[in-house]
């Protein structure tokens, strides 16, 4: 086992009012627009090629499949190097936005029931269905060849502050989350399909406990309102009280987040991928904070102009929740498949003085490794030390950061360790 559930989990104020009952706004997309590709891409258009809002125009060819759509039909300018969500600079597809949306169904919808096990896993690769909670990680890898699995848990946590675009989307789209989790219940081959809800949100749970009733198998699971009860790990240990190695398959589970399950149930209905995205754009840095539905590649710029702009002259931004998320350095960035938020805060004063040595961090890191020791062998480019501290394991949950009573940004160290790491590893 190289990794432990740390302890603590805490309640944090979650700003959801800021969205909870706004209605999504549709946003245009401008000019252009800059669909990212991942490393170990192959681009299947050439500029000038004309594209239909569907088209295929890359997939990657590293060990998985994932193929990537245009977001609105156009012309292919060329590729940029950008600013991503993830803090990289990567290559973007420029398509110049014709204004149609023409819409070309890249493959066909399917029909589930009747459907095998090994269609289904397939169709899913070919629809470039991703983790739609942040990851991005392709979903058909976690059914494929799937054995000896007994829960399939589908995550509808959203623990993050701020966020509450999962909610209005299942709020809105409960038959599509159904069909998806019932498909994916299939898939995976378990008896039963458990939607882990928090238990304060009494409507929601109500309003799926009588959608799934008559739905063989499915069950809604209400976990404590806390942080980060979101994270795979944290949700595991709540609902089965085990912990796994690598992948929760190990102790027979498979997690989808809900958003994804509804993004598989487009694709089987009307064979649309992702193309679009529900954000929550909130935080006190923007005048109207509120959900969107948004194409993707779409600069945040664009999105915020069109929900009434920056409420200050300077603000952060960033991509996803103010725990998890990564601070961008322009607002250049583009929403992406699995972008679920955008975060723009005011700055605030932030007054650092030298670490306490108190041990909070420690104390209340979910993955059970420590923030300081960790943070200091950084500061030291101890690489030797970073990997006995299993830097690696760090969640980037950025609790560390938010306990520490000196306002040091551990987290930011923690996550710049991890990166030596990673950089010594690949150079080994
Ligand atoms: S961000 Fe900090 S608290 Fe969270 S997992 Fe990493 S080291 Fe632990
Ligand atoms: S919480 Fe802050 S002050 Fe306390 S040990 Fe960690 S880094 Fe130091």
């Amino acid at each position: 086992m190289s990794i432990l559930i740390g302890p603590m989990k805490l309640h944090l104020h979650g700003h959801k009012e800021l969205t909870n009952h706004s209605e999504v706004r549709d946003i245009q997309a401008g000019e252009r627009v800059y669909i990212p590709l991942m490393a170990c891409t192959d681009i299947l258009v050439k500029v000038g090629e004309q594209v239909k809002k569907g088209t295929v125009i890359a997939k990657r060819n590293d060990h998985f499949v994932v193929p990537i759509f245009a977001s609105v039909s156009g012309t292919v300018e060329g590729v940029e190097e950008l600013e991503h969500a993830t803090g990289r600079v990567i290559e973007h597809l420029v398509i110049k936005n014709d204004g149609q949306y023409t819409f070309e169904a890249p493959f066909a919808p399917l029909d589930a029931d009747k459907a095998s096990v090994e269609e289904l896993v397939s169709f899913m690769m070919n629809a470039g269905i991703v983790g739609c909670g942040g990851a991005g990680f392709p979903s058909y890898v976690k059914y494929k060849g799937a054995k000896d699995v007994h829960t399939l848990v589908i995550n509808a946590v959203e623990c993050e502050p701020y966020i509450t675009a999962d909610y209005r989307i299942i709020d809105d789209q409960l038959e599509k989350l159904i069909l998806g989790t019932k498909t994916m219940l299939k898939m995976s081959g378990a008896k039963e399909a458990l939607i882990a809800i928090k238990k304060t949100k009494k409507d929601l749970i109500a309003k799926v406990e009588a959608g799934i009733k008559g739905h063989e198998g499915l069950k809604v699971k209400e976990v404590p309102d806390q942080y980060p009860m979101g994270w795979e790990r944290t949700l595991i240990y709540e609902i089965f009280k085990k912990r796994y190695d690598k992948l929760p398959g190990e102790i027979g589970v498979i997690v989808n987040n809900a958003t994804t399950a509804i993004a598989f149930a487009d694709a089987l209905l009307e064979g649309r991928p992702i193309m679009d995205k529900i954000c929550t754009i909130s935080g006190d840095g923007v005048k109207e904070p509120t959900n969107v539905r948004v194409p993707v590649g779409v600069p945040v710029k664009e999105v915020v102009e069109q929900i009434g702009g920056y409420s200050a002259e300077e603000v952060t931004i960033i991509g996803g929740g103010p725990m998890m998320g990564k601070a961008a350095t322009t607002d250049d960035v583009v929403i992406t498949t699995s972008s679920n938020a955008i975060t723009i805060l005011k700055p605030q004063p932030v007054e650092t003085i030298a670490c306490l040595r108190c041990g909070r961090c420690n104390d209340h890191c979910p993955a059970g490794i420590l923030p300081v020791r960790i943070n200091n062998a950084e500061e030291a480019k101890d690489v030797k030390l970073l990997a006995k501290l299993r830097a690696d394991q760090c969640i980037e949950c950025g609790m560390c950061t938010y306990v520490c009573p000196s306002k040091i940004e551990v987290t930011e160290g923690v996550r710049r360790g991890k990166a030596l790491l990673r950089a010594s590893s690949a150079r080994k």
